[in-house]
């Protein structure tokens, strides 16, 4: 793709890889729509550094009529779409919102940007589309066995986009990260939650004996891998983006502590999550090999740099955590 001035639409942006993204964007001098619902989950001061260099819109993906408008007005040549109901626990409880905006709210855009013929639709997957697995690594074309409500709003919509790709030979383009961390994660995610955790005094939660394994992937890192794919990825295309550092959720937790000067006894084993993921492991040879990227930052230092930030936001973290669910 050419170096010009494209306008690119980020939904989601106000959300925590979406904010990273939108942040790497505009530092390369993108021209960049955000569209955010700002839920729960979404927060413009993740874009404070930013402030005054996008423009910002608050709508529903799934409304058709707002989002049509911002189309007519601001012609994006690109969209990348983050929006989305993120958290595993609350589709467990209540899997309504998941399907409104993973799914109806994908088919919105889909069917815009086929309107508005955008060049290019790059959507943001994740890694538990493909279900769990023991031993070895999903590729791209591993076969699509979601475990939770999320993870199946998540795979209807990759479904659905592949089909758009076949039916009307759409420009779309599927990245599916493994588990992002970093700086400006809602803290009802592992990471942030064990920070917040230690920061009020309390005990830290970890579902079962913790033994549970993720591929971690720093969110900068995430948004650079995103940015790659966008310019060099092959349209009609699906990358995984993963990191290959895996680790059990106890390992992470505990590191966590430790940078914390905290004592493995605030751990607190609770009963597990139904249906839980036992492990996710990427094949990223594709984005390795094809297009040449890899991520910068290894666990250690990324955790670290986690750690202070969450100190250093410690305020922002607090009243975050506020709203989350228990
Ligand atoms: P997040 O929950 O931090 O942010 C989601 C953002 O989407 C929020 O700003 C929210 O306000 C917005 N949003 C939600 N519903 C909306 C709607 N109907 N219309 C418009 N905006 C809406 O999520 P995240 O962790 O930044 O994840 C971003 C994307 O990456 C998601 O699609 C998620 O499935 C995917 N993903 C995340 C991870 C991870 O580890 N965080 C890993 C793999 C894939």
């Amino acid at each position: 793709m050419g170096k010009g001035k494209l306008k690119i639409a980020v939904t989601g942006g106000a959300g925590f890889i979406g904010s990273a993204f939108v942040r790497l964007l505009i530092n390369r001098n993108k021209k960049v729509i955000v569209i955010d619902k700002l839920t729960y989950a979404g927060d413009l001061a993740r874009l404070k550094e930013v402030e005054g260099r996008y423009k910002f819109y608050q709508a529903d993906i799934c409304d058709e009529t707002a989002i049509e408008s911002i189309f007519k007005k601001e012609k994006p040549e690109i969209i990348v779409n983050f929006a989305a109901e993120t958290h595993v626990d609350r589709s467990i409880l209540d899997a309504g919102a998941f399907l409104q905006t993973n799914v109806i709210g994908t088919r919105v855009l889909l069917d815009l940007s086929k309107k508005y013929r955008l060049k290019r639709f790059v959507h943001i997957s994740t890694d538990e589309v493909y279900g769990d697995i023991k031993k070895g690594k999903f590729h791209e074309n591993s076969p699509l066995k979601p475990n939770s409500p999320y993870a199946a709003s998540k795979a209807s919509a990759d479904l659905l986009i592949r089909s758009y790709i076949r039916t009307y030979g759409f420009p779309a383009i599927i990245i599916r990260p493994c588990n992002n961390y970093g700086p400006w994660q809602y803290p009802e995610k592992l990471i942030p939650l064990a920070i917040l955790a230690v920061l009020k005094g309390e005990r830290v939660p970890v579902y079962a004996d913790g033994k549970n394994i993720r591929e971690w992937l720093y969110v900068e890192d995430s948004a650079g891998g995103i940015l790659k794919i966008l310019e060099k990825g092959k349209i009609g295309g699906i990358y995984n983006l993963g990191s290959r550092q895996e680790m059990q959720n106890i390992e992470v937790v505990k590191s966590i502590l430790k940078k914390m000067k905290q004592p493995g006894s605030l751990i607190k084993f609770v009963k597990d999550r139904p249906g839980h993921d036992f492990r996710y492991s990427l094949d990223s040879r594709k984005v390795f090999k094809e297009l040449g990227w890899r991520p910068k930052l290894g666990f250690t230092a990324g955790l670290d740099f986690t750690v202070e930030w969450c100190l250093r936001h410690k305020d922002w973290l607090l009243d975050a955590g506020k709203e989350i669910k228990k």
